[in-house]
């Protein structure tokens, strides 16, 4: 999974981007790489794998992880060459979801590049260029199509749609709440790779005074709250600030850290619970002597394509899984005794996997 943070200048984005990519590098010990100064890879907090390593006493642990991208320079015009340009707009292309950031503290020391606190117009400067940016798409790919359309149905069905996306866009809407008449509409819009049809977590960045009530009480995220209810997004309340204190501590330092703020968990949990609930994710596990590790999928994923997740042998030959729950796994203390209990389950094809699922695949090479 690849979230790309975007937001205005100034609003603590990479105070946020550092202090998430930090956290994440120091909580659970993983190997962290940095490809490129922009982009951070995120383990997922699991607490199951620490309690299934210590069962099958594996040699390593392998977390899901979530790569973040730090998108900076969207500027107001940048679609039209302000900041740094369009170029950057085509990394936000690759991401599956874009978590924007919009400042919601009062300080007197920060400048804001339009002179005052206002997430609701910062969110719309930022849709606008993103807007802008879909609508050049569009234009490209009808120019592209050229007279074919003329004589070819699926390419003139194709035009259609792509005319009535552009409308909706010229009208200042999101592509994503385009309203498809079928779901082969919805697959053609969504292979055109529009940024303002990617789903949306809201990041509201709040001072520490209001951290405690999860920024109820602060107006700005109040509005916030109200316009991601009206436009299918999620929205977490964090202190970047706060976030970038937090990544300096270790696991029981931020606990009590945590605790003194009133707080049951980090901006980084918060985070990542909000994608996993936005994008429609779970996570199935696999445990051995070798290795603990986590699986993202899809919630609805069928046990071959989740075993395809592994390797593509695995999807093809699958012929079984053995699937226990872990905390089935972790009560019984063995997988011989999940087994004995009946607890381990052998599910074909057609099963859907579950959140939490400790599974074994079995396949034909
Ligand atoms: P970016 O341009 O969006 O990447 O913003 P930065 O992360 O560089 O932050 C801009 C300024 O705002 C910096 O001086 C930060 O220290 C400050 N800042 C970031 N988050 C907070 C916050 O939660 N509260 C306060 N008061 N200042 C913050």
């Amino acid at each position: 999974m690849k979230l790309g943070i975007v937001g205005l200048p100034n609003v603590g984005k990479s105070t946020l981007f550092n202090s998430l990519t930090k956290a994440g590098a120091e909580s659970a010990n993983y190997p962290f790489c940095t490809i490129d100064p922009n982009v951070g890879v995120v383990p997922v907090p699991d607490f199951r794998l620490k309690l299934l390593s210590d069962l099958y006493n594996s040699e390593k642990i392998t977390p899901a992880v979530i790569e973040f991208v730090d998108i900076a320079g969207l500027v107001k015009g940048a679609s039209k060459g302000e900041g740094l340009g369009n170029q950057f707009l085509a990394n936000i292309r690759e991401v599956d979801a874009i978590v924007h950031v919009v400042r919601c503290f009062e300080d007197p020391n920060v400048i804001h590049v339009d002179g005052s606190v206002d997430p609701l117009r910062d969110i719309e400067t930022i849709n606008l260029e993103l807007i802008f940016s879909d609508i050049e798409v569009i234009d490209r790919r009808i120019a592209k199509m050229g007279k074919g359309a003329a004589s070819n149905k699926a390419l003139a069905k194709e035009l259609n749609i792509l005319k009535a996306v552009k409308e909706h866009l010229e009208n200042g809407n999101l592509a994503k709440s385009f309203e498809c008449e079928d779901d082969e509409e919805q697959a053609f819009v969504a292979s055109l790779d529009l940024l303002t049809w990617k789903p949306v977590i809201f990041a509201a960045n709040v001072g520490e005074d209001d951290l405690a009530d999860d920024g109820a009480s602060n107006p700005h995220v109040q509005a916030v709250r109200k316009f991601a209810s009206e436009n299918d997004s999620e929205v977490f309340v964090v202190c970047a600030q706060i976030e970038e204190e937090i990544s300096e501590l270790d696991d029981d330092e931020k606990k009590m850290f945590l605790d003194d703020l009133g707080l049951k968990e980090s901006g980084l949990d918060k985070l990542i619970a909000a994608s996993y609930r936005l994008l429609g994710l779970i996570s199935y596990l696999t445990a051995g002597e070798k290795e603990t590790r986590a699986w993202t999928i899809k919630v609805g994923t069928k046990a071959p394509q989740a075993a395809g997740k592994i390797h593509t042998d695995f999807e093809r030959g699958f012929i079984k899984a053995e699937v226990v729950n872990y905390k089935d796994l972790l009560d019984c203390g063995s997988y011989n005794g999940a087994k004995e209990k009946g607890l381990v389950r052998m599910e074909g094809k057609d099963y859907v996997m579950k959140d939490g699922d400790v599974v074994l695949f079995r396949f034909n090479v």
